[in-house]
C-alpha cells in the first residue's frame, strides 16, 4: 500500500480527502492517505506551498511531489526538494481562470463600467466596437494563456499570444522571445498576464512596454503580481497610456491598504480569486499522474527547476 502524505493547509483536508480518496479507488491504487505519515516512508505528497512541509530532507523514499497549485514560485527553489514536481494543470482550475478572464475583457470591451457607474440621465447611444476590432494579447500561452486565447477567439477577439518557446496553435497569432514580445504588446488594446513568477518574467510590463499597446488599452493580470512594475503601471494609468487595470495578484497579498491600488479610480482590485484549483478535477489529475509513476512512466506536468515553472 503506498503512503501519501498530504501537506497543505488544515482545512484542505475536508475538502480533498473524499475527492482524493474516490480518484485513488478509480484507478485502483491502494493508498494509505493521511496528513501525518513517518516522512521516511512517504511515497508521495500531495502538496500545497502554504501547508507544514518545508524541508524534503527526510522524504527518503519519495517518489514525487504533486503539486494543488498551478503557480510553483514559492517552492521551485527549495534546495531540499530533490524528487520531481509537478505543478497542477486542472480542468477545474483552467475553466475557473478561462470565465474569469473573458468576464473581465467584456466588461471593459463593452464599456460596461459607463453604464453601471455613471447612471446620471444622460442618455449616451455609444455602441461598441465589435470583437474583431479589439485586438488582445495574452503574454503566457500554457494550459491557462491558450484555453483564455481560444475563448476569446471564439468571440471573435483577434487573439496574439507570447510564450518563451515557439508554437502553433490554430487561432492566436503566436510569437516569442524579445522581439515577439514588442510585436506582441504593439497596438493591442488589451493585454493579458498569464505568465509565472520566475527571474525572466519580473517586470515584463516595465515603463518602456507600457508604452507599447494602443493608447487607452486595458490589462489584466491573473498571472503573478512581479510581472509588472507597479510605479510604472500607476504612472502609464495617470497618463491615460493605459485605461484600466484589473489586477488579481500582487508583490504583496493581502494586498496593503496603503497600496495606491486600492484607491486608484483607474484600477480593479480582486483579491486573488481569478481561479483555484478544484478538489474534484485535481484529485482525478494526482491520482492519474500517481498512477503513471507506479506504471513505469514518465510524470506528466513535470516542472523545469532551471526555467522556474
Ligand atoms: P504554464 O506553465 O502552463 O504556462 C506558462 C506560460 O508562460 C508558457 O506559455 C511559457 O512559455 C510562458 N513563459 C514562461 N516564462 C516565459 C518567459 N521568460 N518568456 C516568455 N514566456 C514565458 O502555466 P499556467 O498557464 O498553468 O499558469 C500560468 C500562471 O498563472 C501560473 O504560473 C500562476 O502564476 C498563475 N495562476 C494564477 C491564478 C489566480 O487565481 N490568479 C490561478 C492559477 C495560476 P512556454 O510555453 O514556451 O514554456
Amino acid at each position: 500500500m503506498l503512503k501519501v502524505l498530504f501537506s497543505a493547509k488544515p482545512e484542505a483536508w475536508a475538502e480533498y480527502e473524499v475527492p482524493l480518496q474516490r480518484a485513488f479507488a478509480a484507478e485502483g491504487i491502494s493508498a494509505d492517505l493521511a496528513c501525518k505519515h513517518d516522512p521516511s516512508e512517504v511515497d508521495y505528497i500531495v502538496f500545497a506551498p502554504n501547508g507544514p512541509v518545508t524541508d524534503f530532507t527526510p522524504f527518503v523514499k519519495t517518489k514525487a511531489v504533486m503539486s494543488l497549485w498551478a503557480g510553483v514560485e514559492t517552492v521551485v527553489g527549495n534546495q531540499t526538494l530533490t524528487q520531481p514536481l509537478a505543478r497542477m494543470v486542472d480542468h477545474g482550475l483552467t475553466q475557473g481562470m478561462v470565465e474569469w478572464v473573458v468576464g473581465h475583457t467584456l466588461r471593459h470591451h463593452l464599456g460596461m463600467d459607463a453604464h453601471i457607474l455613471g447612471q446620471d440621465g444622460i442618455w449616451r447611444p455609444d455602441y461598441p466596437p465589435l470583437a474583431a476590432d479589439r485586438p488582445v494579447t495574452i503574454l503566457g500561452l500554457g494550459a491557462l494563456g491558450e484555453a483564455c486565447g481560444h475563448a476569446l477567439s471564439g468571440l471573435g477577439f483577434p487573439v496574439t499570444g507570447w510564450s518563451r518557446n515557439p508554437k502553433d496553435i490554430s487561432g492566436i497569432r503566436c510569437l516569442h522571445g524579445n522581439a515577439g514580445l514588442r510585436e506582441a504588446l504593439t497596438d493591442a488594446q488589451v493585454v493579458i498576464l498569464l505568465l509565472p513568477a520566475t527571474p525572466a518574467t519580473e517586470n515584463t510590463l516595465d515603463a518602456a512596454r507600457l508604452a507599447l499597446p494602443a493608447k487607452g488599452a486595458f490589462v489584466i493580470n491573473p498571472g503573478r503580481g512581479p510581472l509588472i512594475d507597479d510605479a510604472a503601471l500607476l504612472a502609464a494609468l495617470d497618463s491615460g497610456q493605459i485605461g484600466h487595470a484589473t489586477l488579481d495578484v500582487f508583490r504583496i497579498e493581502p494586498l496593503p491598504v496603503d497600496q495606491p491600488f486600492w484607491a486608484h479610480p483607474k484600477v480593479t482590485v480582486t483579491p486573488h480569486i481569478a481561479s483555484t484549483t478544484r478538489p474534484d478535477t485535481a484529485a482525478k489529475i494526482i491520482a492519474q499522474n500517481i498512477k503513471r509513476g507506479e506504471d513505469g512512466l514518465p510524470f506528466l506536468h513535470l516542472v523545469d527547476r532551471s526555467a522556474g515553472y
